[in-house]
């Protein structure tokens, strides 16, 4: 069983959300905006992702190295991505 991840503010500006009295599904949005900006990133940010890898597998195809920048532009793309999606931080 994996722990219920319960966020605390809204991943796309920070709000802190208001604790669902009725017990229901605890919204991940602050609200309406939040959450179609929030969800229109996350599309650009997979789109994204799935260029930068394609280039990854290219360039490990040709040597046996990836870019630094490239290594780190996808982790940050990745971990923004995580963010929105509700990903808990690992505590590392
Ligand atoms: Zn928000």
């Amino acid at each position: 069983m994996s722990v219920k991840y319960t966020p605390t503010e809204c991943p796309k500006c920070g709000t802190p959300l208001a604790k669902n009295p009725s017990g229901g599904r605890p919204t991940r949005w602050c609200g309406d905006g939040c959450k179609r900006s929030g969800e229109a990133e996350m599309g650009r940010l997979q789109t994204l992702l799935r260029k930068f890898e394609e280039g990854r597998g290219i360039e490990l195809l040709n040597g046996d190295t990836v870019s630094p920048r490239r290594r780190k532009v996808i982790a940050e793309m990745q971990a923004r991505y995580d963010h929105l999606a509700g990903v808990p931080e690992c505590k590392q």
